[in-house]
């Protein structure tokens, strides 16, 4: 009976709810987070700390009972539960357009139509003219006609739907005709014949993996043929003895049997970069005058702006597009269109792109520059770390990111951390990597060659201090 009378007398010690939440140090936190939270976290530390004393009644004494270690415990509790999931970070990866951590970011003016739209009602679907009801797309379709030549665009919530919803409106129960070099796979799931099946369409593929010609195109041309599509080999390149069918002789094909020709262009960039010292893509302007009948590419790849899928190209194509169920579901809120708007119209005036449109600014930073950067990082991060590691600055080669050009690398700089007694990396090197990534803002950079890689393209004058001052939380 004695272990029993010794285990209440320990749980009697534990003071109510009511005790704790009427006491002092749980006002701020009910002021803080409200009652209702604050309670149910307290209920759940008392369940814990009842259970800590009933395991405990063989063991060492209970942990402590005091008011104000609940309360610490509380806050801390509540503090986790209300700290964003979603947090900004440093991108130090090398790769400008990195899918998991965001893709572009967005130039101010883009920012604050967001803002505005964010908390301002808008004529999002209103037309200002007649005092009617408006078609959301006409907000950015002027503009992308503009830009690219096209007919008639509209814009959906990203590029794998607006590929799915060109072959479900274009070609659904028929064929779609596609070379086997481009049966492409981008990241997460998106495959084009699996798209293609879901979307109801039947994939005819045609030629091999390295080679296609045009008469394997006009062979697998029938009564059920609806799409001749191409797809940009986004992430990987097929080199040696290869062929494919450059688009004006497809499009040719296809004039010839009525049938149209759409590309999905990936990234699709609407200005020539290779003026920009960056390689050169054919821009979706480019690809329409080499006779697509319809163009698919991203919003937040290359062209800088916000997720969102853009289709432009034959009016009586995007007519149809536009009239499919699937539009309805796919299509973008106003936050995206508010975003893009703005971002569209600094194509207008190219001059100034490169110093406008972040992901063109980010992609065209000279070397110098991250030298600077390097230069000014040095001494606070080789101070932040143990003597277990050594850092230097070292030239490296950044990637434009998310399936855009994949071969091309960027000439770069950036900190580069090795062990010190010159093993390799192993365990030490992962250790400061989570220990950046544990960081109040996130430190992302790369191992690679036994050495962690911080890539200092994407750490802009603005963020430096921020960077710096965060240092001396460093855990190793
Ligand atoms: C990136 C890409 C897609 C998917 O675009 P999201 O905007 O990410 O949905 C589709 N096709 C190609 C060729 C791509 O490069």
């Amino acid at each position: 009976m004695s272990e029993d009378g010794g285990k209440a007398t320990s749980l009697t010690q534990i003071p109510s709810v009511e005790r704790l939440m009427s006491s002092a140090p749980f006002e701020p936190l009910i002021a803080e987070y409200g009652r209702s939270q604050t309670l149910t976290t307290v209920r759940r530390i008392l369940d814990e700390h009842r259970e800590a004393v009933r395991e405990a009644a063989h063991g060492p004494a209970p942990t402590s009972t005091d008011i104000e270690t609940f309360a610490t415990r509380t806050s801390t509790l509540l503090a986790a539960a209300a700290r964003p999931r979603l947090r900004t970070v440093f991108n130090l990866t090398g790769t400008v357009l990195h899918t998991n951590l965001g893709r572009a970011l967005l130039p101010d003016s883009a920012v604050q139509a967001v803002v505005d739209a964010l908390t301002r009602p808008a004529n999002l679907e209103f037309d200002l003219e007649t005092g009617t009801r408006g078609d959301r797309d006409d907000l950015i379709a002027p503009l992308l006609r503009g830009l690219t030549g096209a007919e008639a665009a509209t814009v959906v919530n990203n590029n794998a739907a607006a590929v799915l919803l060109m072959l479900a409106a274009l070609a659904p129960g028929k064929e779609v005709v596609v070379s086997r070099g481009e049966l492409v796979e981008i990241g997460g799931a998106f495959r084009i014949p699996d798209i293609m099946s879901r979307a109801g369409a039947k994939l005819r593929e045609v030629g091999t993996t390295n080679r296609t010609h045009v008469h394997d195109y006009a062979n697998a041309i029938g009564p059920r043929t609806a799409l001749l599509m191409k797809v940009h080999a986004s992430n990987y390149s097929i080199e040696g003895f290869t062929h494919e069918v450059a688009l004006p002789t497809l499009a040719a094909l296809g004039r010839e049997h009525g049938v149209p020709v759409a590309v999905d262009l990936g990234s699709g960039s609407l200005v020539d970069l290779s003026s920009y010292g960056l390689p050169k893509e054919a821009t979706v302007r480019e690809t329409l005058e080499a006779g697509a009948d319809l163009v698919a590419f991203s919003g937040d790849k290359l062209l800088g702006g916000p997720q969102a899928g853009l289709l432009v190209g034959r009016k009586d194509l995007i007519a149809k597009i536009k009239k499919h169920p699937l539009k309805r579901a796919l299509r973008v809120g106003k936050l995206t269109l508010a975003a893009l708007e703005p971002v569209l119209q600094l194509y207008r005036a190219p001059e100034f792109l490169r110093e406008r449109l972040t992901t063109l600014r980010l992609l065209t930073r000279p070397a110098s520059e991250m030298q600077a950067t390097a230069e000014r990082m040095l001494p606070a991060f080789a101070q932040a770390l143990s003597a277990t590691y050594t850092v230097q600055i070292e030239a490296m080669l950044s990637q434009i990111g998310s399936g855009a050009l994949p071969i091309d690398l960027l000439p770069s700089v950036g900190l580069v951390a090795r062990r010190a007694d010159g093993k390799a990396g192993g365990r030490v090197l992962l250790r400061l990597e989570q220990a950046l990534r544990e960081l109040p803002r996130p430190v992302i950079g790369r191992i690679a060659d036994h050495a962690l890689r911080l890539d200092l393209r994407c750490l802009e004058p603005g963020d430096e201090a921020a960077f710096v001052a965060q240092l001396s939380l460093l855990r190793l």
